[in-house]
């Protein structure tokens, strides 16, 4: 399948780039690693006039650690960059261990983590050719008005499928966004709509320079869990993230965030009260998978059905929990 036509732009800085979005704002698509969008295009799924590739714009790339503070990850910091960094694998094991899932060595090396963050939704209904989605009729997300997951509704049920944004959730991650008029900081819990067509509440003229992990975030011991159907090369088809604090065997925090399974990624709102205080056992980690399955909210948007990737999420839940309870030492 070819590529559409399109102008490449090639921004040097920031403030080039969102002047260019703001110039052509129903035009124009940000590219970075392009490992996402490319074959999106392809598939007719995107047909901007513009394409704005951004890895042009110098600084974007670098991971900064500023003592007291946390650290910078550059939205240009590629997925590879992450997974190599022994400072992150040390301080957050948690973004360690859900960046080396992510598709392959070679996706990881293009990928970036600005664009792991926006990445689209996912549907089967949606990730297919024009001829495809054609003889459907088109479906809600794109070109129709039609939902074929959920007949009759109005919302987009397309599944948020990247990574690395629950493990940020567990970290309390924020991040710095771009416009004509300057930046602003916003927590990634924040930054998503649960909404599969507006996936993220960034304006048409704003985009993700980097992503701050806080201070207070290093050290907890993490896990990241994932079901795919191709274990060397797949988006999650659910994906649990679990981040612990301990003091001695005692939970003194605990975040644990869900991905793939409803169209943003969501941090399990009763997970802490369910361990802080306790040990790290079967029992706790078991009531946490039930909390985490209550959250998850899969329908029939992947070939896995949703029932099955709904118990995954509870297994996966406990099999993090405890995973993450091990590596902190328990
Ligand atoms: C075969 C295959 C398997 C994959 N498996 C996985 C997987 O297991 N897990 C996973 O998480 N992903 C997976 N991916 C998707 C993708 O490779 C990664 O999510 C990658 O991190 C996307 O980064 P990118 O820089 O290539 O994004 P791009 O493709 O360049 O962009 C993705 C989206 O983000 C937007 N964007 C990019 N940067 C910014 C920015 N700075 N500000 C605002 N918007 C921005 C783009 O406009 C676009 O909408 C897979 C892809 C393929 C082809």
């Amino acid at each position: 399948m070819s590529l559409p036509t399109f102008k490449l732009l090639r921004p040097r800085t920031v403030e080039e780039a969102v002047g260019m979005l703001h110039r052509y704002q129903d035009d124009i698509q940000i590219c970075a690693g392009g490992t996402d969008l490319l074959p999106s295009m392809k598939q007719r799924l995107f047909t901007p006039k513009f394409l704005m590739d951004i890895r042009g714009i110098e600084g974007l790339e670098r991971i900064r650690v500023t003592p007291g503070l946390g650290v910078e990850l550059g939205a240009l910091t590629t997925l590879s960059a992450v997974e190599d960094s022994g400072f992150i694998h040390r301080h957050y094991s948690v973004l360690h261990e859900a960046v080396k899932t992510v598709a392959s060595p070679i996706l990881r090396n293009m990928g970036t983590m600005g664009g792991n963050i926006c990445l689209d939704t996912r549907c089967l209904w949606y990730n297919q050719s024009l001829q495809w989605r054609k003889s459907c009729g088109f479906c809600i997300k794109k070109d129709g008005d039609l939902c074929h997951v959920a007949p009759g509704g109005k919302k987009c049920w397309a599944a948020f499928s990247a990574d690395t944004p629950a493990a940020l959730l567990c970290l309390g991650a924020e991040v710095n966004i771009a416009s004509p008029s300057g930046f602003r900081r916003m927590p990634i819990a924040d930054l998503y709509t649960n909404d599969g067509v507006n996936r993220i509440k960034l304006a048409k003229n704003e985009m993700i320079t980097s992503i701050y992990l806080p201070e207070a975030s290093a050290g907890y011991q993490g896990a990241y869990k994932k079901l795919r159907i191709r274990g060397s090369i797949d988006y999650p088809l659910a994906g649990v993230a679990v981040a612990l604090k301990k003091k001695g065997k005692i939970i003194e925090d605990a975040k644990v965030a869900i991905t793939g399974v409803n169209p943003a990624p969501h941090l399990v709102p009763d997970a802490l009260h369910a361990l802080i205080g306790r040990e790290v056992n079967e029992h706790a980690a078991t009531v946490v998978g039930e909390l985490a399955s209550q959250v998850a909210k899969p329908l029939t948007t992947s070939l896995l059905t949703p029932e099955y990737r709904r118990e995954m999420i509870r297994v996966y839940t406990k099999r993090a929990v405890m995973a993450a309870g091990a590596a902190a030492g328990n």
